[in-house]
């Protein structure tokens, strides 16, 4: 008998080999595989006659198999192996590429099912099976299988076939573990326990149990995550904080030097803020609004009072750029203030004494970081080094945070003795209200809804590959106004070379139809100092078209930039491409958005639509949640949040009832003291409790 925690490699016929890949997709104990859950079913329970299969449609037969051979391709390149299969109404020829084994397992007059289909075309006429499983005879009833037959996602080497036949032997020969859904609330939702519902998912008899079953490991997994969520907001709130007392003086000082007023939203934000700083409790606020709505200033005001209340400040963005553009903005702010602002990237290490700024070695910048000689720090990644050591951090503001990993974002916050910095996070992508009212119920939000005043809306367009010409005629127009356009390049799979391809591409295309236009290009593989030459060039106006990967997509300033012309819009999620867009409109000038979609996918097509509906991005955030799921929202791959979780959190009523039981048995039981197994899965999931906070 094997159990849960049984290494695979015990498993018979689990060799060497099979462990490696099996490995690859994560799976080293028998519970990984038992919870290596198919991701579709094949359907072999409506079985059809040969005489009665349409080429072109997905069918299942069975029959005999005649005879089958293989043999290598005229070039050798490929295997083929041929079979003839028969049943009572016709005879049909079966052909399988590249699987030379088959003929080790299938044999004449042996009985098979088969998924597949017909292909026809003018001289060939042959089935093509997707799946196929031996039977004893034809007309079985009782199959195994129950007709559905689970389809995994495979590695090289390792087929859902065989992923299957250990999962079945896994399913007969392990001791399963006690259930650790307590027996009320498996009753109460009339829920299967583990080891059906275990069963239900890889061998269901319908589809309906395989979906009940699903739903079981979705609750499952949301209630222990609710369970970790509460818990830790009890520990939190015994935390310390810093003191950091609000000095009117100070900021009617700093109001009155800038040169507009704050909007409601804004003011509304930053009492939020300053309460906060003084309840004597670590702050954990997120700051959501739209490009352009203002965040910055706000933040640079909590950071204004954490640093007279002598505490330091740190400030992290996700790029280079953004860091350099917040460290000159953040210098003109408080040009007349007594407040010392370093810059950290990994390339670079300035600071701003007494108005002065000058590259300062690195080394040193970390000394004069931990002796509290720098206030502020506004950096990228390289702020969360080991080797940067703050004396006195009181405020932690992340820029973008849906950009940086949960884990970055935590390793700032680091106690000292009982105390926890602040923390202000903010997004311009914000969480969509339901879900963080069902994930955290009360987490605290202020948000920044109204745009300052002098701003206009963005016209947004979708255009068509025929109404290029037209584009291109306006654009001119608009730059011998003066203006100047933004070129964003299509998403290329991650890979930063194709990428740089296509940026280059673009630029000869542009070069020939503008030839009299200066055109700059931006690319993740420029050296730092390369872009940030670039970008000012853009901003002082020397260069009229920029063209782009998605490097320019957060935070930028250019408030001359009137027009963003997105390639390949589809390939983009709305939030992005809702950031892209922000990129222009920050001016006094009308802008414009184009999207240049060259697809027929009605779905991307509704998606860019939304685009041009939607008010801010709030309404933007519901739309993207139901459409794409919460892991825009959660930081996606970054964020480490599983699988599994993502795909329970876009089913907001489970995760509402799973909050509430999670609520009712800690309101009995608050430390789990009499739900021992539930314990012990709340804290073997420590590293979740990192992502969520
Ligand atoms: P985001 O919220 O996207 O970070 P920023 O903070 O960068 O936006 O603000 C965008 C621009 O708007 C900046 O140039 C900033 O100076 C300006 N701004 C901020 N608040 C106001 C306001 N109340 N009135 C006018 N302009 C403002
Ligand atoms: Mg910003």
């Amino acid at each position: 008998m094997f159990d849960f925690q049984t290494p695979i490699q015990l498993i018979p016929g689990i060799g060497q080999q099979y462990q490696k890949k099996f490995k690859k997709l994560g799976i080293e104990t028998v519970r990984d595989l038992l919870f290596y859950f198919p991701f579709r079913y094949e359907d072999f329970s409506q079985i059809k006659k040969i005489a009665e299969i349409i080429p072109n449609e997905i069918n299942t037969i069975e029959g005999k198999i005649i005879q089958i051979k293989t043999f290598k391709t005229f070039k050798k390149k490929f295997f083929i192996t041929e079979a003839i299969v028969e049943d009572e109404t016709d005879q049909i020829k079966v052909i399988w590429f590249n699987q030379p084994y088959l003929t080790k397992n299938l044999k004449t007059n042996d009985f098979i099912s088969i998924a597949g289909k017909l292909v026809e075309d003018k001289n060939k006429c042959y089935f093509l099976p997707s799946h196929y499983e031996k039977i004893t005879n034809l007309n079985q009833e009782h199959r195994e299988t129950g007709g559905l037959i689970p389809v995994y996602s495979e590695t090289e080497g390792l087929t859902s076939r065989t992923i299957r036949f250990f999962i079945k032997k896994c399913l007969k020969e392990t001791r399963f573990p006690v259930d650790p859904l307590p027996h009320s609330i498996i009753k109460k939702y009339n829920l299967p326990e583990l080891k059906s519902a275990l069963k239900a998912i890889h061998f269901p008899n319908s589809l309906s149990e395989a979906k009940i079953a699903k739903k079981r490991f979705l609750f499952e997994d949301v209630f222990i995550l609710e369970l970790i969520i509460l818990i830790q907001r009890q520990k939190m709130k015994q935390a310390k904080g810093f003191l950091i007392k609000t000095k009117m003086d100070v900021l009617e000082k700093f109001s009155q030097e800038l040169n507009f007023q704050l909007t409601d939203d804004q003011k509304k934000a930053l009492v939020d803020i300053l309460k906060d700083l003084q309840k004597g409790k670590p702050m954990n606020r997120l700051l959501q609004g739209d490009v352009g709505s203002g965040k910055t200033v706000v933040a640079v005001m909590a950071a204004l009072m954490t640093v007279v209340n002598n505490y330091q400040v740190a400030f992290m963005v996700p790029t280079e750029i953004l860091a350099k553009q917040h460290f000159q903005n953040f210098s003109q702010l408080f040009k007349n203030f007594d407040i010392n602002i370093g810059l950290l990237t990994s390339n670079d290490a300035q600071i701003n004494f007494l108005g002065l700024i000058s590259k300062v070695k690195k080394s040193d910048f970390l000394k004069d970081c931990f002796n509290q000689k720098i206030d502020i720090i506004i950096g990228t990644h390289a702020l969360i080094q080991k080797n940067v050591k703050f004396k006195n951090l009181g405020l932690i503001i992340i820029d973008e945070q849906h950009r940086f990993g949960i884990k970055q974002r935590k390793a700032l916050l680091v106690t000292k003795k009982d105390y926890i910095p602040h923390l202000l996070s903010m997004t311009a992508t914000p969480i969509p209200r339901s879900l963080a009212l069902s994930l955290w119920g009360d987490l605290d939000i202020s948000s920044i809804k109204e745009l300052p005043k002098n701003r206009q809306p963005i016209i947004t367009k979708i255009i068509l590959p025929h109404q290029r010409e037209k584009l291109y005629q306006f654009i001119k127009t608009e730059i011998k106004k003066g203006r100047q356009v933004f070129v964003i390049c299509p998403l290329i799979n991650d890979s930063i070379k194709l990428e740089v391809k296509s940026v280059n591409q673009e630029y000869e295309k542009l070069k020939e139809i503008f030839p009299e236009l200066r055109i700059g290009i931006l690319h993740g593989k420029l050296k730092s100092a390369d872009k940030e030459k670039i970008m000012k060039e853009f901003l002082n106006k020397k260069i009229d078209i920029l063209i782009s990967t998605s490097v320019v997509e957060v935070g930028i300033d250019i408030p001359n930039a009137s027009i963003i012309l997105i390639e390949g819009a589809e390939r983009f999620g709305l939030a992005q491409l809702y950031q892209f867009r922000g990129r222009v409109g920050r001016g006094f000038y009308q802008s414009y958005c184009f999207l240049l979609s060259e697809t027929n996918n009605i779905n991307s097509k509704k998606r860019l639509e939304s685009l041009i509906k939607v008010k801010n991005a709030f309404e933007l955030s519901e739309i993207d949640l139901q459409m794409r799921g919460p892991g825009e929202f959660l930081g996606t791959k970054q964020s480490g949040m599983p699988d599994n979780l993502m795909e329970a959190l876009k089913h907001l009523e489970i995760v509402q009832l799973a909050k509430k039981e999670a609520e009712e048995i800690l309101s009995i039981d608050p430390h789990l003291e009499s739900h021992r197994l539930l314990k012990e899965k709340v804290e073997n999931q420590k590293e979740i409790l990192e992502i969520i906070n």
